[in-house]
């Protein structure tokens, strides 16, 4: 008699193989990496769950088209050092990418197995890829394209420019990048904390491009210095991605008083400067006890966590929502709250308070959540009499960025809209001048660095077809 035997099908674990992380009493005082990443082990593990699947969702939802399912393969069949190759054909900085992506709005919405069970952990493959090629493999530069004799300018080194750079170098471009500050890397590396983002994870992936040819001319500020005109002079195209770091205020009673810092002015001291290491370093920053943060971005979660590290006794966040609005990453609210940040919602800052023209308090008013707006949240409204405050000695808001002028002011016949940002065309990244291209933060104002990766990508796709003649 002919049995027949039932096809058995492979297991599937709901949840993703957990990352280990550094023990939140302890990190709340150093600046070392929270999450430990995967161990070979861990990572084969997490590959494993992917089904690999013949329409992959999850390369179309990512701007820069990682091939997803590819690179998981490769890690699940032991094969490391192709795993990052296939990364790195569409993604310059994957060891960036696997930190600070939103891949829950990502890649990893549209992992299939997310409909029933817990997404694969892409980003945190991806991560471990990056990571174990910096351990273990040699740099290896690969072989330059035959030059165009073709020279493309890059403003601003932050991830919209370098990965423009990437593209351009790989097509035989002599590309130069001119940044303002001291290093590449632009919010990489004077926003995002040391211990979110190692920089020496920026540090590698900025030589990778060096090592392909890349120029990058430091404390140049396109501008002042030289403008984008003149660089059209000498160069056959410009792309521009400047970024949104122009701080923005509450315009309250109380913000010029000492002790008040915007978030990117905070992070760039404590990140960039190497504050918290004053006299060592030149740069001082005010060490607070008791520290306010306004808002509840990302920014806002880094802000206030990096006050913490700092020395702050009390550190709170305050927010005019509620908790179900927050905006910034439920990861990040998660590490916040572990490390002991207080979340005062629903309240808004109406003046801060000084003494001998410091910070002593932060006067606030309690906000009552009424009808959905065009955002779809719950508008807040002051409840009147509620006024209240809280004594605290440094203040530092994160309430959003604008364009910084700088550039825009000086180009001509480049159009802006009415906060500032460059006008251009969606499908080509091109803007109203010839040969002048812009992408990431400066035209759609603050976002995320993989969208501005791939608005650079793009953007250089458009001036390889303009400088063809196409
Ligand atoms: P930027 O990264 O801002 O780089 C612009 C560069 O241009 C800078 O280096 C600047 O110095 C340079 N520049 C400016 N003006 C001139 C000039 N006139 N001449 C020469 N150079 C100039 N996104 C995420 O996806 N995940 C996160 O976790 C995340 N966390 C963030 C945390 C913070 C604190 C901040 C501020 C942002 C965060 N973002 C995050 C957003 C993300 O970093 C940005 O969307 C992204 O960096 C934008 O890239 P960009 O290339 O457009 O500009
Ligand atoms: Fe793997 Fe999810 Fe992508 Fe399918 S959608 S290939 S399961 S990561």
């Amino acid at each position: 008699m002919k049995m027949v035997r039932k096809k058995q099908k492979a297991k599937i674990i709901p949840h993703k193989v957990p990352a280990e992380e550094q023990n939140p009493m302890e990190r709340r005082s150093n600046f070392k990496e929270v999450s430990l990443g995967y161990t070979e082990v861990t990572a084969v593990k997490e590959a494993m769950r992917c089904l690999n699947c013949s329409r992959p969702q999850c390369i179309e939802r990512c701007p820069v088209h990682v091939p997803v399912p590819q690179f998981i393969r490769a890690i699940k069949e032991g094969r490391f050092k192709e795993a990052i190759d296939k990364i790195k054909e569409v993604n310059l900085l994957p060891g960036v990418c696997g930190r600070v992506c939103p891949q829950e709005d990502q890649c990893e919405k549209s992992c299939i197995l997310g409909k029933k069970y817990e997404p694969v952990a892409i980003g945190r493959l991806e991560r471990f890829a990056a990571d174990r090629e910096m351990q273990y493999c040699r740099r290896s530069v690969s072989e330059l394209p035959v030059s165009t004799g073709k020279k493309v300018a890059i403003v601003g080194s932050g991830p919209s420019g370098l990965s423009c750079a990437y593209e351009l170098a790989g097509l035989g471009y002599k590309v130069t990048i001119f940044e303002a500050l001291h290093e590449p890397g632009g919010v990489l590396l004077y926003g995002i904390p040391e211990f979110r983002l190692p920089k020496k994870i920026v540090a590698r992936e900025v030589q990778s491009l060096r090592d392909m040819g890349v120029e990058i001319i430091t404390n140049a500020v396109v501008g002042k210095l030289v403008t984008v005109d003149g660089i059209m002079e000498d160069f056959d195209a410009c792309f521009i991605g400047t970024g949104a770091g122009f701080p923005r205020f509450m315009g309250i009673e109380g913000e010029n008083l000492n002790g008040v810092y915007s978030a990117n002015e905070f992070l760039t001291r404590v990140n960039l400067m190497r504050a918290y290491e004053f006299p060592e370093y030149d740069t001082p920053v005010k060490k607070g006890n008791r520290v306010a943060v306004v808002g509840g971005g990302n920014v806002a979660m880094d802000a206030v966590r990096t006050a913490i590290r700092i020395g702050a006794k009390d550190a709170i966040i305050i927010y005019r929502r509620s908790m179900f609005e927050l905006p910034a990453r439920e990861e990040e609210v998660h590490h916040a709250r572990e490390e002991g940040v207080r979340f005062e919602l629903c309240i808004k800052p109406v003046r801060i308070i000084g003494r001998d023209g410091w910070v002593s308090a932060i006067e606030c008013i309690r906000m009552d959540l009424c009808e959905m707006d065009e955002s779809g949240r719950r508008r807040p409204r002051p409840i009147k009499g509620s006024e209240f405050l809280m004594p605290v000695d440094v203040v530092i808001t994160a309430v959003g960025t604008n364009a910084n002028p700088l550039v825009t002011q000086s180009t001509e016949l480049l159009s802006v809209n009415k906060r500032g940002y460059i006008i251009v065309d969606e499908e080509t990244g091109r803007t109203g001048t010839r040969g002048v291209y812009a992408g990431g933060d400066i035209v759609t104002g603050s976002a995320t660095v993989i969208s501005a990766m791939g608005a650079g990508r793009k953007a250089a796709k458009s001036i390889h077809t303009y400088l063809n003649g196409d």
